[in-house]
């Protein structure tokens, strides 16, 4: 039967919530669902990546199907395949001949490009309707940001707490206070019993994802063996219900803890699951309240978890859709080094970054810290150069999306939008990582010696970056003592760390 609508539904649209779906009737129109190569290369994705998203996606297919919808899957392998969205698209169209396209809103730029492109090219009528899985629409940032001198997230979460009512009693906060990161800064002690996120087994379909991802995409990073990741909506229940009752109560207490052979510590892992539809990202936070109000999780911890998902997660979509397309190439550090390869082996004997990203190659996964505070901090201070950088993150996590991904790494982590989404650069020396981990204790390299041969790097790196960018950032109020602790430095121990500084960069 000639479908009324073609509803195409993308890799990271795996809910039966999509606003394309709750519009249509199964007794008319029709889903498309395509792999193709063209996405699975857009840079070096992690195989596990390539695994969680082609087999969640076929696990969608079958929902669908289950529910009573007809679904065209076109798999990667299908000889057939063109290898490209317009190419499938166009197939698909020649092929049912709907009345009209229908698509529930792209999350990325260069999808919603070519989805704009289709009613000429296929002369077909096409509709986009909005994705309601956001708390803030892409207007409403837009609106709330207009006229704005600063577009700190702190203001905007408090909206976005105001508009939830979460953790709110009438218009004032729980607790009093909007924010309890001043209790959320424990390094955390290895006596600790440290909970681990269920692994899910793979079933066949999802072996037969891992087979066809080892034949074709036997280049790219990562492990692809141990692959455990939820990728049904059942699943990921699970995986939500373990981190409410075994994780939450302390995720406040160590978020910013980082340990060695822990990649996980009391972090939820659950940002896979809510970027492509599995979890819905209000009823997580609904979960994490209920928690607090039985008084099984503290408020510190609670409205941390609620704080990073209505708050920074909505924040970065915001950003991502204002200063889209120039964003991606944003650099006002002007920073130019290429990537080292160790980012892709972990091949290096500073023990913090040897362990951040070994686990990235091992699990497709790190958590904030390490994200922020190793791999990117260190990308920060040696100035590599920051479109690189953003392409290393989107390829190696599991939970990479443009749309989230690219504000985190150029404006948060690597200052490249000159300080829009943060007000200053999360720039850190050796003493910073050795409060907050255990790396150090294990390192052939020296936390507390500035210079010399054991000194750890860090340690001048940090020197060098606040002078080389004196420039650009020296009058930032944030900065006015760390330059006045410079500026005090004798000459000659501020030209050891500089000269220090040179010799490690130069040896990358
Ligand atoms: C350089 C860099 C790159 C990043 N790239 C991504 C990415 O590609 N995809 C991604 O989802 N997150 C990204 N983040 C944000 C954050 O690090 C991850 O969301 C988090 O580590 C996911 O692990 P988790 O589910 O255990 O998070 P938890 O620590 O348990 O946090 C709970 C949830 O809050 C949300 N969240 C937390 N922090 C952020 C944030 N800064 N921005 C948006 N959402 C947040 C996530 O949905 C997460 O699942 C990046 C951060 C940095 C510094």
């Amino acid at each position: 039967m000639k479908p009324r609508n073609l509803l195409v539904i993308f890799g990271d649209q795996l809910s039966m919530d999509m606003a394309s779906l709750k519009a249509a009737d199964p007794a008319q129109d029709h889903v498309l669902m395509v792999e193709v190569a063209a996405e699975a290369e857009t840079v070096n994705h992690h195989k596990q990546k390539l695994v969680f998203f082609f087999a969640a996606m076929r696990h969608f297919r079958d929902e669908l199907r289950a529910a009573g919808w007809s679904v065209d899957y076109v798999t990667l392998d299908a000889p057939e395949n063109t290898g490209t969205f317009e190419g499938e698209i166009a197939r698909a169209v020649e092929r049912l001949s709907p009345d009209r396209l229908v698509f529930t809103a792209p999350s990325e730029w260069r999808v919603e490009r070519m989805v704009g492109t289709l009613e000429n090219a296929l002369d077909i009528p096409v509709k986009t309707l909005e994705d309601t899985r956001f708390l803030c629409g892409r207007n409403e940032f837009a609106a709330w940001a207009e006229g704005r001198r600063g577009l700190r997230m702190e203001y905007f979460y408090r909206e976005m707490r105001r508009k939830t009512g979460l953790l709110m009693n009438d218009d004032k906060p729980e607790g009093g206070r909007w924010n309890f990161d001043a209790e959320n800064r424990k390094p955390a002690g290895t006596d600790l019993f440290m909970p681990r996120p269920p692994r899910i087994k793979p079933d066949q379909t999802t072996a037969d994802v891992i087979t066809m991802v080892g034949e074709t995409f036997d280049t790219h990073c990562g492990k692809l063996k141990g692959f455990g990741y939820a990728v049904t909506r059942a699943d990921a229940e699970k995986c939500l219900d373990y981190f409410i009752s075994h994780a939450l109560p302390l995720f406040g207490d160590y978020q910013d803890a980082m340990l060695t052979g822990e990649p996980y510590l009391y972090h939820s892992v659950l940002s896979p699951y809510i970027n492509v539809g599995l979890l819905d990202p209000l009823d997580v936070c609904r979960r994490a309240e209920e928690a607090y109000k039985k008084g099984r999780a503290p408020l510190n911890a609670v409205e941390g978890f609620i704080r990073q998902i209505i708050g920074w997660r909505e924040y970065v979509r915001g950003i991502y859709w204002l200063k889209m397309p120039d964003y991606v190439d944003a650099n006002h550090l002007e920073a130019k080094r290429p990537l080292p390869d160790f980012y892709w082996t972990a091949e290096t004997e500073m023990a913090c970054l040897k362990a951040a990203i070994g686990q990235t190659m091992e699990l497709a996964y790190a958590h904030h810290i390490q994200r922020l505070m190793i791999t990117g901090n260190f990308a920060l201070l040696a100035g590599i150069n920051p479109k690189e950088v953003h392409e290393w993150y989107l390829g190696v996590y599991v939970d990479a999306l443009e749309w989230v991904e690219l504000p985190n790494t150029l404006g948060m982590s690597q200052f490249a939008d000159g300080g829009l989404l943060g007000s200053k650069p999360y720039a850190a020396s050796a003493n910073y990582i050795n409060k907050m981990s255990d790396y150090c204790s294990g390192c052939r390299f020296r936390a507390d010696r500035k210079v010399g041969e054991d000194a750890c790097p860090f340690n001048a790196l940090y020197w060098h970056f606040l002078d080389r960018n004196r420039d650009r950032i020296g009058s930032n109020a944030r900065l006015r003592n760390t330059y006045s602790t410079w500026d005090r430095m004798h000459a000659d121990t501020r030209a050891d760390y500089l000269a220090a500084a040179e010799r490690f960069l130069a040896s990358l």
